[in-house]
This record gives C-alpha cells, structure tokens and sequence, in this order.
C-alpha cells in the first residue's frame, strides 16, 4: 500500500505533512513514486490566500480522474481548506473520501480505517482537539528538522483565517519539546526549526505540573535556553518561526543574543507601515513600537537579519498609507519580505470591510513595493560581500547542481564549489558576489572546534 501527500502552504503544514507520513509508515503505508501508484492521496491545504483554494480544486479534478481507473483509491483533504471550508468541498467534490483538520491530524489512521472498512465518508473537525505528539515523523530533510511548540493562534488579525482553521493557542509541554529535540540532535539533524503560528508566545498557557519548570515561568526565552544547553555542545543550529511583535519581550531578544546555538535571524511580521491600517487589522502596534523592537534587536544581537511579511491594498489603504508602508521599508531595511496583495478569506472581517481595493491597485502596489524591496535586499547582501559566513551545507545547488548550496546563520544562500560530502556539514565560506537571494563564494575550511575555526578565522582575516 502506497501514499502520496501533497503539501500546500507554510513551514507548519510541511511539518503536519511528515506527521502524517510518519502515521501512515506505522500503519504499513510506503511513499509512493508518483500520484498515479498511490493507494492514499491526501491534499495538505491552505487556506490563507485564494489562489492555493483554487489549485487545490485543480489538483482535486485531476486526482478524481485517477479515481475513476482506481475506485478503491482514497482521497483525503486535510488542513486549514478542508477545516474552514468543509462544505464547499463536500459539494465540489464529492468524491473525496475524508476531511481531516489541522488540529487533528493524529486522527489520521481511526478515519482511515472507517473508509476502508466500512467504505463511507468520515470526517474530523475539530478546533479544540488536543494535538498528539507524533512519534514517527518520515521527514523530508536529513539536516534540518521542525518541531512544533505552539499549537493555534489566541490573534484575531482581521484579514487572517488561521485562528478558524487552527485553533486556540496550546503550547506543547517543554518536556515533550525537550525530547523531541533532543532525538533529533541524536540523530544527526544540524538544525532545529521550533514552529508556532505565533512562536513567542509559548508557553503562557503552561501551568506549573504541565513538564519542567523553570524560575517559575516558562517562555520561548526559557524554552531556547533549555534547548541551548543540549543544541549547542553538538553545534546544531536553533531557530523559531513566525513572531509576533507583541511577543518581542527583552528576555527574548536577550536569548537570541546570547545563546550559541540560535541563529541570527527572525521573522517578525509588520503587515503594513502605516497606523491606521494596523489598527483596522487588529494587530495590536502601532509602526513606531515595531520600530523601537527592530532598533533593539540590531542593537543587542550582533548582524541579525530580519525578515517580515506585508500585506499591500487592505481594504480601505490609500496612496498615502500604501506610501507608508514603502518608508517603512526603507527605514527598516528588511534581509527578506513575503509580500502580498490582500487577499479576501470568507469568513474573515476585512473580507466584509467597505472599500475592498480594486485588482488593478492592489496589483500595481504591490509590484512597487517587490521592486523596493529587491533594491533593499541587493543593497544589504552587497554589503556582505567579502566577508567570512558559517554555512550548513544543504547538498547541490538547484540553480547549478555542480556546486553546493546552504544557508548561513542569517538564513541567507551561499553557492559555492566543494566536495558532496560535505552535506550536513558547517563550513565558512568567504563570498564574492551578492545576489538578491544571497551569494556566491569561496569555500575556507569545514568548521571543527569552536576554538581552532576562529584562530583559523583571524589568521585569514
Ligand atoms: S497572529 Fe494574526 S496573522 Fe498571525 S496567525 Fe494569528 S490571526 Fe493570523
């Protein structure tokens, strides 16, 4: 029995993919080669913008096309699309064989099982569920790996449909954390990804009793340095992912700054520059506290590259305000932006706001602010050229596949020449050349001891 799982969407959803693969390996499942050999098809949705709705009906005709050579084959839809818009599938495609939310995706084999054996529809939807630790993930990497924290968003941004899809914020025990990542580490992964819709928030539900204690207060600041003590003796990296900027405590940053094994890199989305519209999108800042976290983390932590994500032509945004957010982004200078125009998600409130934004403006904003960008981003790589990276090795490089390809601590690309066997491993690398998606360089030395790379550093230097 084969199965094959197509993922839409974020770092979280490719997580849930591995989780599932690791639930269907445990049931006797193997990865299929191609769509066409599975027995099990499941689409892993997303639900934050239109366009992936509408791929996951495209994908959704072509696999009822299978079906009908292969009646016994199954077909699931699983994640954010299929918890909010559970009807719509229903009665766009019929066919399909099971719905699976989010938040339930330990579920997975008891809905098999009624299809299978009872050859019915089933279902399972539900916001509150609490989300199982997986024990088997089949995960796509060998060198990086995520782990979630936090489970669900407590956020009510107006323009977002994750909270409906997801569930309110649960955190996930800093034991089970601990453990997780303390297998991974044992098995070699050289970075740990910890994921949470709104990472920084973790642990504000944990009462004392729900795993270790710590000073008697458990955050993510508590959480990393936990993780610090076993990540950085094995020189893995940590990083977390997505912030929010009321989460952007001191402590935090002071983390970051101070511990080994986390990386200098953060994303922290803005979503616009200008008041008005933050308040309409219920973010809870205004652009000069975002401003004044920004000024913080350059100060404290040495070299940290910054990514965020802006939304352009919320309903309601005039010139002026769009205007806003380009001298947002050229004060901040951001290393990276997921931009986008707005894209109105049923259900949500500013999909009901008055003064939705035409196409064509949100369109034409929107190329404005990825020129600006791309301009920002070619500025700030050019100005680290020349200069001496730590880079995890990924394996080859898609754009040449002669050379190797990782990421620095900054979570910047480096292509440079050397040995496949070098996957998995932390080099330096001197760069030569900026791109706008990072560098080209000249691989140094692989990184040993901590001790002996940087008197090899300053010799070079
Ligand atoms: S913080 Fe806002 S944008 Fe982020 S997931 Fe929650 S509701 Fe959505």
């Amino acid at each position: 029995m084969r199965y094959w799982i197509e993922t839409f969407g974020c770092q979280m959803n490719v997580l849930d993919s591995e989780v599932m693969a690791g639930l269907l390996a445990k049931m006797g499942y193997e990865k299929a080669k191609s769509p066409d050999e599975a027995d099990i098809i499941l689409i892993n949705t997303c639900t934050v913008r239109q366009k992936p709705d509408e791929k996951v009906f495209a994908y959704l005709g072509e696999f009822a096309k299978l079906k009908q050579k292969k009646p016994q084959l199954i077909l699931g839809v699983t994640g954010c699309m299929a918890q909010r818009e559970s009807e719509i599938i229903k009665t766009k495609a019929p066919y399909v064989d099971l719905l699976l939310g989010p938040r339930s995706i330990h579920r997975l084999p008891d809905l098999l099982r009624v299809v299978q054996e009872q050859r019915r529809f089933s279902e399972y939807l539900d916001l509150y569920d609490d989300p199982v630790p997986p024990d088997l993930v089949v995960r796509n990497s060998e060198i990086f790996a995520y782990v979630t924290v936090i489970h669900g968003c407590n956020k009510k941004c107006t323009f977002c449909a994750v909270p409906t899809a997801r569930g309110p914020e649960k955190s996930v025990p800093p034991k089970i954390v601990l453990e997780q990542v303390k297998q991974l580490i044992d098995l070699g992964y050289k970075e740990i990804i910890l994921l949470g819709q709104n990472v920084n928030a973790y642990g504000h539900d944990l009462k004392d009793g729900e795993g270790l204690t710590g000073d008697g207060r458990i955050d993510l600041a508590w959480l990393l340095e936990r993780i610090d003590e076993i990540a950085a003796p094995s020189r893995v990296r940590v990083r977390f992912t997505t912030n929010h900027p009321n989460h952007m405590t001191d402590r935090l940053i002071k983390a970051i700054a101070n511990l080994e094994s986390v990386c200098e890199h953060i994303h922290l989305p803005v979503q616009s520059g200008d008041n008005e519209i933050l308040r309409r999108m219920w973010r809870g800042y205004t652009v000069e506290r975002y401003l004044s976290i920004v000024e913080k983390l350059r100060a404290k932590v040495q070299g940290i590259a910054i990514a965020t994500d802006v939304i352009v032509g919320f309903p309601g945004e005039t010139e002026e305000q769009f205007r806003n957010t380009l001298r947002l982004m050229e004060q901040v200078e951001f290393d990276q932006a997921f931009m986008f125009a707005f894209s109105p998600r049923p259900n949500t409130l500013a999909a009901t706001l008055p003064d939705q934004i035409p196409e064509t403006v949100k369109k034409r904003r929107l190329q404005e602010l990825i020129a600006l960008q791309n301009e920002i981003q070619q500025r700030r790589n050019r100005q680290d050229v020349g200069k001496y990276v730590e880079v995890l090795v990924e394996g080859p490089s898609e754009k040449n596949p002669k050379k190797l390809s990782g990421r620095t601590r900054t979570n910047k690309t480096v292509v440079f020449e050397g040995s496949k066997e070098l996957r998995g491993k932390l080099v330096h690398v001197h760069t030569n050349k900026a791109y706008l998606w990072g560098f080209e360089g000249k691989l140094v030395d692989e990184v040993n001891s901590k001790d002996e790379t940087q008197m090899e550093l300053l010799a070079i230097i």
